[in-house]
């Protein structure tokens, strides 16, 4: 018996955070990293170059995550909680470096998921050069569907993308349309950081952005991978 591999902890360890796999099982996450301004349009929303701008990232807790078609609850310390529904791409291997061909070989499964924004923080934090954390990173910032194996679905590059609040379509785009692809995105994050078995990426939302309030039905779509469902409480 090995008694120096377990260490006695102080305080009783975090549960694992996991996101449910469609069909059965669960897939443990161990961090969220998101893209800024990945669709052209969305880009120009915001006040930013699609041409010109190479991908960057932010990271969200992974205990953000809400899952299971749970209620989100309308979180503190903004007036302007806003949606952007994103193609997420769950990594079952990890590496540094890889490149662009050898990315799709990472990727376990994919799901829709919400990158929730607190869109006055953000821009305070982008007028003031500040982070961006508090306005990304907070409780409940990451909404997220039912995974599926891209062993089912393969490797989807366009489809339908849609977010619809109570019922009207408020973001609608194609997969197609993202600046830098799935396996870009991947090559690029995998520079920066050595990515493992766990991580998720949130890959950039369409342009359409816009505010929610408590009681709303957020309802996100990705075609050939599957839905997003959280109310606003
Ligand atoms: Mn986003």
């Amino acid at each position: 018996m090995s008694t120096e591999t377990a260490p006695s902890f102080v305080i009783p360890p975090p549960s694992q955070v996991s996101v449910p796999v469609a069909g059965g099982g669960a897939f443990p996450v161990r961090r969220i990293f998101c893209v800024g301004r990945n669709y052209a349009d969305h880009a120009r929303e915001m006040g930013g170059d699609p041409t010109r701008e190479p991908p960057f990232f932010f990271t969200k807790p992974a205990d953000a995550v809400v899952t299971g078609g749970a209620d989100m609850p309308y979180p503190p310390a903004t007036a302007d909680l806003q949606h952007e529904i994103e193609l997420v791409v769950a990594l079952g291997a990890g590496g540094a470096a890889v490149t662009p061909e050898a990315a799709p070989g990472l990727v376990w499964g994919y799901a829709a998921g919400i990158d929730m924004t607190r869109r006055d923080l953000q821009a305070e934090a982008r007028q003031q050069g500040r982070p961006w954390d508090m306005a990304k990173g907070f409780d409940h910032s990451a909404p997220v569907g039912d995974l599926v194996p891209a062993a089912r679905i393969g490797h989807p590059a366009r489809g339908l993308i849609e977010l619809r609040v109570n019922g009207a379509v408020r973001q609608g785009s194609d997969l197609a349309h993202m600046t830098w692809s799935v396996p870009e995105t991947i090559a690029a994050l995998s520079r920066l950081v050595r990515l493992a078995p766990g991580d998720l990426i949130f890959t950039g939302t369409p342009a359409g952005v816009g505010p929610v309030r408590p009681g709303d039905l957020l309802e996100g779509r990705i075609e050939g991978v599957g839905d997003v469902r959280v109310r606003i409480a």
